[in-house]
């Protein structure tokens, strides 16, 4: 289905670790998207621009917040897109298509785990606060987040949410061995009684199913969110 463009205004960049910068906009009231959906962006200046002139990048945010916020990765060598992104100032429009895919959390009443590696916390955030605005405590949401540098964006929302509900299992991991030992005792312990959700770069979507698999998971349990652009 195609979808119309729609015109946001930039607001605000703020960082969140070393490498990783939010974006923050003001969209129409028209404009809807659900946690854990992507929409692809467009700049609506002419810009010299070397490679592609859009990028998909997740919502990290959800609608009652009343802002759209996408997180991103600007890290050497930085792409033409990334470097007009650090240059946008308040009042500068883009255009978002979308907002569209299927990486939703449908059902906080079934015990499900949450692999977010990296940048892949972007849905993640956006699912955690689903959980903050609808006030239903999730039944088991295991939340596995891994780092290899220990730098974790978006911490206090996080931590906030992570500590007003029960049901809620939030850890940060910076170590990859850990980060896959944790997982595979969950997946023994729970099976196909949970859901398995994963959101990183291609290689680690990759991995993880294998993993998960391997271990008795179906298919149809696990749901994943790929980073394609960030390599393996
Ligand atoms: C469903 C979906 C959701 C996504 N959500 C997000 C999100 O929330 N946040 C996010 O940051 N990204 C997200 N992405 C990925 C995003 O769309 C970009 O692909 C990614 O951010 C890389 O963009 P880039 O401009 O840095 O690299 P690109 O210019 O697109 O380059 C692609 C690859 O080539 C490498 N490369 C580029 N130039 C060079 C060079 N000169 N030398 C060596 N290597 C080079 C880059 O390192 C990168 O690995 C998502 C992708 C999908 C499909």
């Amino acid at each position: 289905m195609i979808k119309e463009k729609t015109m946001i205004t930039f607001k605000e960049m703020i960082q969140e670790t070393s490498d990783i910068y939010s974006f923050v906009f003001e969209v129409p009231e028209t404009f809807h998207w659900l946690p854990g959906q992507h929409g692809v962006f467009r700049f609506t200046q002419d810009l010299e621009m070397t490679g592609k002139s859009f990028r998909i990048f997740s919502f990290a945010s959800v609608e009652e917040e009343h802002k759209m916020l996408f997180s991103t990765r600007i890290a050497e060598p930085i792409s033409d897109f990334k470097k007009h992104l650090l240059q946008l100032k308040a009042g500068d429009t883009m255009t978002i298509d979308g907002a569209v895919g299927k990486f939703l959390l449908n059902d906080l009443s079934k015990p499900t785990c949450i692999m977010a590696g990296g940048i892949g916390i972007t849905p993640v955030r956006a699912f955690m606060k689903q959980v903050e605005y609808s006030k239903e405590n999730p039944c088991s949401l295991e939340i596995l987040y891994s780092d290899d540098r220990g730098e974790f964006a978006y911490e206090h929302d996080l931590n906030t949410i992570n500590n007003n509900f029960s049901g809620v299992h939030l850890q940060y991991i910076s170590d990859r061995n850990i980060f896959t030992e944790k997982i595979e005792s969950y997946a023994k312990d729970h099976q196909n009684e949970s859901l398995y959700y994963i959101a990183g770069t291609p290689g680690m979507n990759k991995f993880l199913t294998e993993k998960l698999i391997s271990l008795g998971i179906e298919s149809q349990h696990i749901i994943t969110d790929i980073f394609t652009g960030y390599g393996d």
